[in-house]
């Protein structure tokens, strides 16, 4: 038998760093929300003790580096489960981009596994899992839209934003989150976007609200280390992006756009001094 989950890219409405915890963690308040972007996972069992991973990307780890093999690694472990996987990865996310691929990856494999090898592991008990892989995975695992805090693992669920288009674009630059991390200094941000505004925004389904709160405390630290980043974000509001923000880290930037018939203005205006640029919608619930 073979199954296949869809693992969707992140992108954050905000991102404000709080403090640095003393587990050397810091202290943050997201507003994360999914697009229709995603990786697709085949997966299936082996009759061996072993975990195959495959994708066509050619950029990416396919041993335990890899997050669904540590996502797979884990749920046999903590559930006993002798049985072996071979997951197929169709990789259409850019990799460390701040779209959060591999959490998505991680996952998807939780999700399908517990499907796969009927375990009937409750949807709280897969976030905690997701946890020990990595602060963006239980997010990832339910989805949606939702307020994180914490190191990224508390979740509290939010409404759908306003429906809308997203076009994203990463120039071919890497950006270490650790780097960005390590470089951060919470004391010196001098603007904190507020949790609270985006929340309101939200719940009041006003797209321009939303567009105007916006922001991600680790844009100063990313954009000094990548100024054509910052370049990038004026030439999506130049052409006619309605909010403009940089995902996680970096250095993915997205933009926000109510009317269809600007989407592909932008688009073909990015594509011309960026080659990985995306169009796709918000992937809102039910
Ligand atoms: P985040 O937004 O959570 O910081 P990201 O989008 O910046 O994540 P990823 O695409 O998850 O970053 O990749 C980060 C690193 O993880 C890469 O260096 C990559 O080699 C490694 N990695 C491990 N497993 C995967 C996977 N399944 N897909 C992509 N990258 C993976």
């Amino acid at each position: 038998m073979k199954i296949y989950e869809k693992a969707p890219a992140k992108i954050n409405l905000m991102l404000d760093v709080l403090h640095k915890r003393e587990d050397g963690y810091h202290e943050v308040e997201m507003i994360m929300t999914m697009v229709d972007l995603a990786d697709r996972l085949e997966m299936s069992t082996l009759p061996r003790d072993t975990i195959i991973i495959s994708s066509q990307a050619g950029y990416i780890p396919l041993d335990e580096k890899n997050l669904a093999f540590q996502a797979a690694r884990l749920i046999k472990d903590r559930y006993n489960v002798s049985k072996g996987v071979y997951i197929h990865l169709d990789k259409n996310i850019p990799v460390a981009a701040g779209l959060a691929g591999g959490s998505s990856d991680a996952a998807a494999t939780l999700r399908g596994l517990n499907r796969l090898w009927e375990l009937d592991i409750p949807v709280e008990e897969l976030k905690a899992l997701g946890a020990e892989l990595g602060s963006d995975v239980p997010f990832c695992v339910t989805g949606g839209t939702a307020l994180a805090t914490g190191r990224g693992e508390k979740l509290t669920p939010l409404p759908n934003p306003p429906q809308c288009w997203v076009v994203l674009a990463k120039l071919p630059i890497n950006v270490s989150t650790a780097e960005v991390y390590g470089r951060l200094r919470s004391s010196r941000i001098t603007h904190h976007p507020s949790a609270n505004t985006m929340i309101e925004a939200i719940e009041s389904g006003s797209f321009s609200s939303v567009c105007e709160g916006l922001g991600n405390v680790l844009e100063d630290v990313t954009l000094q280390l990548h100024p054509e980043v910052a370049h990038l974000k004026e030439a999506m509001l130049k052409l006619g992006a309605d909010g403009v923000l940089m995902s996680g880290s970096g250095p993915t930037v997205f933009g926000l756009v109510s009317k269809e018939s600007k989407v592909s203005r932008i688009y073909n205006g990015l594509r011309g001094f960026c080659k990985e640029v995306y169009a796709v919608r918000l992937l809102t619930r039910g």
